[in-house]
């Protein structure tokens, strides 16, 4: 298994995994011309997916889905409430695969899990994909981090989270008002970098490889500072050798394999 962030921050997010020679993507919130682009970058022809996998509803994770599918017919897996709002946004015409979160289901070789996730979206959920021995975790876009999502989150090969905000950054911003950083802190806003860290003790073992962050804010994070944590957070921890990484909202990063 191996896995791609085409690009990940508020201006946008989606990625690929690539198990065997199935190929999903996890949400389409780059406008489909830069989804078009970046995986021409990654070497993907875009009609060799299999399908798209959404988290939630928000256009920084469906915005350039309507065109995506114009041009690439692809089933979309959702649950039913986030494929609804998603049709009523007016994206039709594709194929639509709902699931229930909390259930596992299958594409091809490899298992999908999905977990609720706690954010403020319809019925926004996390994935762990299992292909052959390898388990990657994907959690994006969720205020508070559940017993339940621990639980989904362990035995972990490889582990993409986001870490949207740094605690004190978010504190001393002063462009944004305090009910903007109200929803961003809540329990069903973004994970702090603390947050991670707290998520990340739970889960890490030997065999975690690498652990990709993403979702950070501009204004409220940076790489260096999240990357220090977290090097610091798996050094403590005995798992010096955890690779990590930082994904970027304007690029494509490495293929990260597992
Ligand atoms: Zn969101
Ligand atoms: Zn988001």
């Amino acid at each position: 298994m191996r896995f791609v962030i085409l690009g990940s921050g508020s201006s946008g997010n989606a990625a690929v995994v690539e198990c065997g020679p199935l190929r999903l993507m996890i949400d389409a919130g780059l406008s489909a011309k830069q989804l078009n682009l970046r995986l021409a970058q990654v070497g993907i022809a875009a009609d060799s997916l299999d399908g798209i996998l959404l988290t939630h509803e928000h256009g920084d994770h469906v915005r350039g889905l309507k065109i995506f599918l114009k041009q690439h017919r692809l089933p979309v897996y959702a649950t039913a409430a986030t494929a609804q709002v998603v049709r009523e946004a007016g994206i039709e015409g594709c194929q639509w695969k709902v699931f229930e979160g909390g259930r596992a289901f299958a594409i091809g070789a490899a298992i999908i899990d999905s977990f609720t996730t706690q954010h403020d979206a319809v019925d926004p959920v996390g994935f762990v994909i299992h292909h052959q021995s390898k388990r990657l975790g994907v959690l994006s876009d969720t205020g508070f981090i559940t017993r339940n999502v621990t639980a989904n989150l362990r035995d972990l090969d490889g582990l993409f989270v986001e870490a949207n905000y740094d605690e004190a950054l978010l504190e001393a911003d002063t462009k944004r008002p305090w009910s903007t950083k109200q929803r961003i802190s809540s329990r069903h806003g973004h994970l702090s970098n603390t947050q991670v860290l707290e998520l990340v003790s739970e889960i890490a073992h030997p065999a975690l490889t690498r652990v990709v962050l993403g979702h950070l804010s501009a204004d409220c994070n940076g790489p260096q500072l999240a990357l220090r944590l977290l090097r610091e957070c798996l050094t403590s921890l005995g798992h010096p050798h955890t690779q990590i990484h930082c994904a970027s909202p304007s690029e494509p990063s490495e293929w990260f394999a597992l």
